[in-house]
């Protein structure tokens, strides 16, 4: 990871600079940052400019071999750990190194802007909180009581050390008050009132800012292909937050995408003279995965009740605007007293079944059919 990849944040780029060109790196560093800041993909980039051989004043060269295996976060030298629960794989005595493989692939998919809940979710652990433990600890003051293998520094990173328990802290206070030689310990944590204080008193504080809305649009254009509009709006939506951004993002391409697909549905199964098409359809929808078609049909729930609320003059009501709003607003006469209640628990026994694995292909095309007799049920009420 160089500097230049890092999103914003150049006063504390330079400050970090700085302190090397002036020869006064505090050993152990609290990087202290609101999630979505990239404090600990400032703490990686910082690890290897300090250990590039090549770098020039102001980033790493990133083609050296201690750069390539930087960037690979698989440097001998470069020691990460990080909250860990029990998973799937690990069913006893987690610890970082045990999942260092999931860590490696879950920091390159985000360019190491790691957040709490996604490291959980990408785990598949759910709610389960994670800890850095004792056995942490220990491992760690195993590796550095001996000489770097290759570089000048060894570089450690706790992330989230809030999460760091009790049992680990006590077993650290020395080496985070005096690493080893040639060690540097960058803590990273985004709330300070969560720190063992054993923890806080013994690291110079590094504040990172939240990210400026300029700064999360441009990287929105640039990184995304944004509209400079659309780009302004998420951003000052995501707080300053990058992973926010990301997710709003995310949301919304998911929505418009749900929004087509439900509007296409409905036409098929409107007018089913196509059977051909419909089946072609229900293919899509099965192959989407299990989490997107629950959202799929949790979606399609909500333009059904606005197009309900609507029928009962509830307007003021309606979280739905622009196409969707029109939308629910044509769908509207075709639920009523034949249909309605039988639809939603359509929707809502469709996604029962999701949850426990029914066949996607199948469960569409049942559902598909259901809905052509229920919405025909609703327009013959109407021309009564
Ligand atoms: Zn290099």
């Amino acid at each position: 990871m160089q500097f230049k990849s890092i999103i914003g944040q150049e006063k504390i780029k330079t400050r970090l600079l700085t302190s090397i060109r002036e020869n006064r790196v505090a050993h152990s560093q609290l990087f202290l940052g609101a999630e979505g800041s990239g404090s600990l993909a400032l703490a990686i980039a910082f690890g290897q400019f300090i250990n590039c051989p090549n770098r020039s004043e102001t980033d790493s060269c990133g083609i050296c071999p201690s750069c390539v295996k930087f960037q690979k976060l698989a440097h001998p030298d470069l020691y990460f750990y990080f909250p860990t629960t029990t998973t799937d794989s690990v069913k006893k005595d987690p610890k970082s190194s045990l999942l260092m493989n999931e860590w490696r692939t879950y920091l390159e998919e985000n360019n190491a802007y790691a957040t709490q809940s996604e490291w959980y979710n990408f785990l598949k652990v759910g709610n389960k909180q994670g800890y850095i433990r004792k056995d942490d600890a220990n491992e760690l003051i195993g590796k550095i009581a001996f000489k770097s293998f290759e570089a000048k520094y060894k570089i450690v990173i706790f992330w989230m050390a809030e999460r760091m328990n009790e049992a680990a802290s006590n077993k650290l206070l020395k080496t985070l008050e005096e690493p080893p030689a040639k060690t540097l310990i960058f803590l990273i944590a985004e709330r300070y009132e969560l720190l063992l204080t054993t923890v806080r008193s013994r690291a110079q504080i590094v504040n990172i800012h939240p990210l400026k809305d300029k700064e999360i649009a441009t990287e929105l254009i640039r990184q995304k292909q944004m509209g400079e509009n659309q780009a302004a709006q998420l951003a000052m939506l995501a707080k300053g937050n990058w992973n926010q951004a990301i997710n709003l993002l995310e949301n919304s391409e998911e929505i418009q995408s749900n929004f087509i697909q439900l509007r296409q549905w409905f036409r098929y199964c409107f007018r089913p003279k196509d059977y051909v098409e419909l089946n072609k359809f229900n293919g899509e929808l099965a192959r989407l995965g299990r989490e997107k078609q629950k959202r799929f049909l949790q979606y399609g729930l909500e333009i059904i009740h606005s197009s309900i609320m609507l029928n009962q003059g509830h307007e003021n009501t309606l979280k739905k605007a622009g196409e969707e709003l029109d939308f629910s607003i044509k769908l509207a006469p075709f639920f009523n007293a034949a249909n309605q209640l039988e639809i939603y628990k359509l929707f809502n026994e469709a996604i029962y079944h999701i949850e426990r694995n029914a066949h996607p292909g199948i469960m569409f095309s049942d559902l598909s059919f259901k809905l052509i007799d229920l919405l025909a049920a609703g327009k013959k009420q109407i021309v009564k």
